[in-house]
Order: C-alpha cells, then sequence, then structure tokens
C-alpha cells in the first residue's frame, strides 16, 4: 500500500538543541537529505522514510500548512481526524501541538497546531454561513491519568480528584459516544481559545494535584462539528432529519435540513519513555503499566491499520481506554496523523531511535 492510500499519515518533527544542550556540548545525531523531506538519517547510518519530515528550522507555520490544512479541509467536509503527538518528555509535543500555557497565554508566531486551526476553522465557517447553512462547534477536553479521566473544562475539583464516571458507547453506525464529558458550546474563536486556555490551567493544577506531570498523562483536545445546510427535497434524495417548514407554510417545495457531524481530537500523548517503564513498585508501577497500555495499545492499533493483510479483521481497539475513545476517529473513514517529534541530542539518541520505530509501525 502507497503511503497516500493510507489512513495514517506520519510526520516526524526534530526540535533544535536547547540552549542547556548546546550548553553541554551535545551534539546533532541526526541528518537530513537536502530536498528530501522525506528521509532523515539517524547516527550517521540509520535512514528512515516519513509522509512528512521536519528539521529542526521548521516553523510552526510550516508544519501546520503542510499537514494540518489538508486535514482541515476533509474535517469540514465530515470526516472524522486525529491528530497524536508521540515523543519523549521534552521533544516538543506540547510546543507542536499548542497546548501549553506558555502558547495560549500569548498568541504569537509560535502558536503551534491548535491555536491555528481554531482560527482557520472559524475564518472557514463564517465564510460558508447562509441563510441556509450553519453551523454548531462544541469542545471537550480530557485528561487521561492511569486510565483515570479527568474533565479539564469541569470546574467541580472532587470529580477531578475522584476521576470522572465516563461511558463510551458505540452507536449502530459505529459512532462513539462519551457520555458524563462536559462538551461546551462556542461560537467563534475568542471563546474556544478561553477554553483551551481555561483547561490548560486546570491541566497544570490537576498535575499539581496528584503529584505527577503532564508527562504522564494524555491530554485530548477535541473538537466537535455539525453543520446544517436546508436543501430543498427535490435538489437531494440524501436521507436525514426532515424539517418540515412551519412558518413557511406557502411555499410549495419541501426543505430537508442535511446534518453532518465531525470530530477532531488533538492528542497531547504521555512521554513515550514510559513505555517500558515496568519495573517500579507501588504506585509507580500502576501508573507505568497503565500508560504502557495506552501508548501501547495504540501502537498496536496504529501498526493494524498499517498493515494491508490485518485491514479487515480484528483492530484492537478495546485494549485501552485511549483507543477505545478515539476509535471512531482512528482508522475507517476517518484522517489520522501522528506527530513524533524527537530530539536531536546525541545523549537522547536511544529514545530518538525508540520514537521512529513506533512511528514506523504506523506505515
Ligand atoms: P514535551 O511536551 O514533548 O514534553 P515540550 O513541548 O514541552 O516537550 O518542549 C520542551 C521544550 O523545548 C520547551 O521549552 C519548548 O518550548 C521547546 N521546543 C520544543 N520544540 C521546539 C521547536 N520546534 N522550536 C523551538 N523550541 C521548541
Ligand atoms: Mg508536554
Amino acid at each position: 500500500m502507497t503511503a497516500s492510500a493510507s489512513s495514517v499519515r506520519v510526520a516526524v518533527r526534530i526540535r533544535p538543541l536547547t540552549e542547556n544542550e548546546k550548553q553541554h556540548c551535545q551534539n546533532s545525531a541526526i541528518a537530513f537529505i537536502p530536498d528530501n523531506q522525506q528521509q532523515i538519517i539517524v547516527g550517521g547510518d540509520r535512514p528512515f522514510t516519513f509522509d512528512y519530515v521536519y528539521p529542526p528550522t521548521s516553523s510552526q507555520q510550516d508544519v501546520y500548512n503542510s499537514c494540518v490544512i489538508p486535514l482541515l479541509n476533509k474535517f469540514m467536509k465530515g470526516y472524522n481526524s486525529t491528530i497524536l503527538a508521540y515523543g519523549q518528555t521534552g521533544s516538543g509535543k506540547t510546543y507542536s501541538m499548542g497546548i501549553g500555557l506558555d502558547s495560549v497565554m500569548n498568541a504569537s508566531a509560535n502558536d503551534g497546531i491548535v491555536p491555528r486551526f481554531i482560527d482557520s476553522l472559524f475564518s472557514s465557517l463564517e465564510s460558508k454561513r447562509s441563510p441556509n447553512y450553519s453551523f454548531q462547534v462544541c469542545v471537550s477536553f480530557l485528561e487521561l491519568h492511569n486510565e483515570d479521566l479527568v474533565d479539564l473544562l469541569c470546574p467541580n475539583v472532587r470529580s477531578r480528584k475522584e476521576g470522572l464516571n465516563l461511558m463510551i458507547r458505540e452507536d449502530s453506525h459505529g459512532n462513539i459516544c462519551w457520555s458524563g464529558v462536559r462538551e461546551e458550546s462556542v461560537s467563534n474563536t475568542a471563546e474556544l481559545t478561553g477554553l483551551l486556555r481555561k483547561g490548560s490551567i486546570a491541566r497544570t493544577t490537576a498535575s499539581t494535584d496528584m503529584n505527577s506531570t503532564s508527562s504522564r498523562s494524555h491530554a485530548i483536545f477535541s473538537i466537535i462539528l455539525k453543520q446544517f445546510q436546508v436543501e430543498s427535497a427535490d435538489e437531494t434524495t440524501i436521507e436525514n432529519t426532515t424539517l418540515s417548514d412551519q412558518t413557511n407554510a406557502s411555499s410549495s417545495a419541501a426543505q430537508q435540513t442535511k446534518r453532518l457531524v465531525s470530530k477532531f481530537h488533538f492528542v497531547d500523548l504521555a512521554g513515550s519513555e514510559r513505555l517500558k517503564r515496568t519495573n517500579a513498585v507501588g504506585d509507580r508501577a500502576k501508573e507505568g503499566i497503565s500508560i504502557n497500555t495506552g501508548l501501547l495499545a495504540l501502537g498496536n492499533v496504529i501498526s493494524a491499520l498499517g498493515d494491508e493483510s490485518r485491514r479487515v479483521s480484528h483492530i484492537p481497539y478495546r485494549d485501552s481506554k485511549l483507543t477505545r475513545l478515539l476509535q471512531d476517529s482512528l482508522g475507517g473513514n476517518s484522517q489520522t496523523l501522528m506527530l513524533a517529534c524527537a530530539s536531536p541530542a546525541d545523549t537522547n539518541m536511544t529514545e530518538t531511535l525508540n520514537t521512529l520505530k513506533y512511528a514506523n509501525r504506523a506505515r
């Protein structure tokens, strides 16, 4: 199968060396091939090929323009979508996704994916608005910690500490429905950005409360888009909610409202170094194992999706809460982008190789 036929695409982004790394005279272990934006060479002799490769000189805008805008366009057409930021702690997941506190506090040229997406989403939607077209945008923001969920938009501290009682249900059309999660309706960029900020603050607070850091949890920021197009019945045969237009009884043609629902999940995954942490004891062991579950299950789902021979058979979504939550937005008709983030420093080479191998399974 060619990369373009797969519903999963993989981008690799190598961040610049940090000041600290430079001061400690660490060198870059990664090489790029000029004019080849798909290959990367680690440690001098290990080449990897991906759908997109972003060297340290790539800007936030470069990443957004080349790999996110195509997803936005299909999302507007009704396709469910997921972007997964994967990589070791400190590799640039939160920076790239743009859901860190720094990013949401000061809008700037360094904004990551989510703030840019929110901006373009509303301008696209507003440009389509007409008497026959309307839309509704809802948002939710969850944190998955030890297979326990925290609702980052729910200000109730108790529920934050006790974990959220979330029900995951699959309807007869294969849609995954979450109940017990706060879904806020928003009507413009400012409102949506406000909720992103509110959730990011709660994420930091929740982390402190739980004596943990974001490196141990997955954050899932979700945008649910409902679009309504009124069409006269003779224009379409699409079977959908029929609105009998009571107020306009004189109108001869019956009207139908075509309803299109799509979801976009932006997932800032737990640090991938947690994948192999299995020999700790007590609480830390529990944490290590359950975070393993999410990342492990995700790796298995993603590689099953990319494997042509297994494509029609079993995809192990039920192996973790993470993959179950995202089930209808991973594979099938949906579009998935794995953004693998890595450090260039030679001291991180083992983790960088692990990240590239994990990302490679998706192809
Ligand atoms: P992670 O979320 O994977 O733990 P962060 O996104 O917090 O990592 O990034 C770690 C540090 O590196 C942060 O200070 C961040 O601002 C910086 N950083 C990450 N990626 C880049 C980049 N592409 N350009 C500049 N700075 C970056
Ligand atoms: Mg982070």
